[in-house]
């Protein structure tokens, strides 16, 4: 019965856990549920070149459309997601249903439409022996090329040892292109950059979150941070993707520290998939061929 399974559960993910188990096991119940109805959706956040010229690719973000609750936002479900395993069946949703969105923008607006469609990945996923051969069936299924995948991955969730390092390695293998997410947040950024094959540093909102505020002092610590973390992925050639960028004072500066391209409510919200093929449209109709811009990053 369900408490027997609560209780192996309980025994199974207490290691190391601080979130109130018993209130998990009962949203893991409801997430099943809604996974068997078709509640969840995947949004896209464009991914843009600072000066706001075009969209280089996107980033998929999972929303739960609760019956009754109405959008419900990641942050409310994932931590729950994973420690029940739910991630896994959930997180393959978001896999097949982005390379397969990712597919259909290429084969209508082009090759240079999208350099990239990203999607997170939670260190439960990793964990799991089938995710490699996951990966690599949404990529043969959609037909989408292995190097317009990316794959989020946070500092945490690398640091998890064995397992979850062959797997990044077999995904790099495999041209597949990995992005540190929320660079900057944990606690072993450089070594793990000696360690780990990532192709792409999405620098934290919070190094983001009040650079352009010029308080006097000669080295303010975001600005200084993020001109670190830009010359270090050029050193490594590294891409970089500059994460929360809410106003166009905050692209200007982050522009002189080096990034060309960003993620952000002042550059593009999150938004449908539809919505993305408005902006695709009306890219392409801004850009004759032949005059495109470069579609890889200087
Ligand atoms: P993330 O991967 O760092 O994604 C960026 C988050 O920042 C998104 O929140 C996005 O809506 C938000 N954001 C983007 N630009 C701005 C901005 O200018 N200002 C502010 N304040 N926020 C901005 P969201 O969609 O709520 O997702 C939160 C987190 O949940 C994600 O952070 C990611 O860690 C996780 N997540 C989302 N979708 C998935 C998924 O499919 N699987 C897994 N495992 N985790 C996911
Ligand atoms: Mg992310
Ligand atoms: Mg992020
Ligand atoms: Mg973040």
């Amino acid at each position: 019965n369900a408490k027997q399974r609560g209780k192996a559960c309980f025994v199974r993910y207490a290691d190391g856990m601080k979130e109130p188990v018993l209130a998990h096991m009962q949203l893991g119940g409801e997430l099943r549920r809604a996974l068997e109805n078709d509640e969840f959706r995947v949004v896209y956040q464009p991914i843009m070149r600072l000066d706001g010229t075009r969209m280089i690719g996107v980033e998929a973000l999972i929303r739960w459309h609760h019956p009754a609750r109405g959008e419900v936002g990641p942050a409310e479900f994932i931590p729950a997601a994973e420690s029940t395993g739910l991630i896994v069946p959930l997180g393959r949703f978001v896999l097949r249903e982005t390379c397969r969105q990712a597919a259909a923008w290429l084969a209508e607006f082009g090759p240079d439409a999208l350099e990239e469609a990203g999607l997170n990945v939670s260190a439960r996923q990793l964990h799991d022996p089938d995710f490699v051969a996951d990966v690599a069936g949404a990529l043969a299924d959609s037909g989408l090329p292995c190097e317009r995948l990316v794959l989020e991955v946070t500092e945490s969730a690398v640091l998890r040892g064995q397992q979850v390092s062959r797997a990044l390695f077999e995904l790099d293998r495999m041209g597949i292109r990995l992005a540190l997410d929320d660079f900057g947040t944990g606690e072993s950024s450089l070594s793990l950059l000696r360690a780990f094959p990532a192709a792409i540093i999405k620098l934290d909102k919070s190094f983001v979150d009040g650079i352009e505020i010029d308080d006097g002092r000669p080295a303010d610590a975001r600005q200084a941070v993020a001109r670190a973390v830009s010359q270090l992925a050029r050193a490594l050639g590294l891409d970089t993707v500059a994460e929360g960028v809410e106003s166009a004072e905050q692209a200007a500066v982050l522009r002189d520290l080096g990034y060309t391209v960003g993620q952000g409510f002042h550059l593009a919200e999150p938004m449908t998939a539809d919505g993305v093929s408005s902006l695709l449209a009306r890219q392409r109709s801004a850009t004759p061929a032949g005059s495109r811009a470069p579609l890889n990053r200087p």
